[in-house]
């Protein structure tokens, strides 16, 4: 039965209010506690083997990296990373672009290995998405909104790829190739950040010999999660 004496309501507000204070330190910490999630995606796959020079096969060392990546990444707190395939298979890019969609995870890092630009082009290159898309007709203020949070993505895309390049400085120095915008068939369109690493060139012969070293693919593994990590800190 129902207590409803005077003593027993000011009882049960005096358990309100200390319920409410008690909540109010829990809620800040889950607050702090955000889950963040990466989509890796390791480029090519099965019989696609992307760019193929000497030893190094691009789908292989996607592949490497993209394992050494989610390995490094359980060190952290709070940090999830889920891949676009963990095995040599192929995986086309619909295919990927709808694990994105489903996944929703906070960003997209897809990986390739470069190749071409005659043998002595080396070095690394992040690309985000370009801005060639434009919204035509449709309701107007549709429009806007959609193109405000099309911007949104466009902004941490490259707040992104410029944490990523800042980053892979600390294990190729001064091999950055610049922050490049381009049309991306993975990317374009989809609803949140992503960036796109040409890790070195295959073509190459010192790149080559770097990235074909488990020690350095260790130490771009590191420096990727360290730089994601920093990218989530900074997020408004
Ligand atoms: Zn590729």
């Amino acid at each position: 039965m129902a207590c409803m004496n005077k003593h027993c309501m000011r009882y049960g507000i005096i358990t309100l209010v200390l319920l409410t204070i008690g909540l109010v330190p829990s809620l800040g910490a889950s607050a702090q506690q955000k889950r963040y999630t990466v989509l890796i995606d390791p480029a090519h796959g099965g019989a696609e083997t992307g760019v193929v020079s000497d030893k190094l096969r691009e789908k292989d060392l996607t592949m490497n990296l993209a394992l050494l990546i989610r390995q490094e990444a359980k060190q952290k707190a709070n940090f999830d990373v889920q891949l676009t395939r963990s095995d040599d298979r192929a995986v086309t890019v619909a295919e990927r672009r709808k694990a994105a969609a489903v996944l929703k995870p906070d960003c997209l890092l897809s990986l390739h290995v470069n190749a071409g630009f005659g043998k002595k082009a080396s070095g690394y290159e992040v690309y985000f998405p370009g801005f060639q898309q434009t919204i035509v007709g449709g309701n107007e203020s549709a429009a806007i909104l959609k193109d405000m949070e099309k911007n949104k993505y466009l902004n941490d895309s490259v707040r992104l790829a410029q944490a990523i390049q800042t980053g892979l400085e600390s294990v190729f120095p001064r091999q950055g190739r610049g922050l490049r915008d381009a049309p991306s068939p993975l990317l374009d369109g989809l609803t949140m950040p992503g960036v796109i690493v040409e890790i070195g060139f295959a073509t190459h012969q010192e790149d080559r010999k770097k990235l074909t070293d488990e020690s350095v693919q260790r130490a771009v593994a590191r420096a990727l999660v360290a730089d994601l990590w920093k990218y989530f800190q900074k997020m408004p």
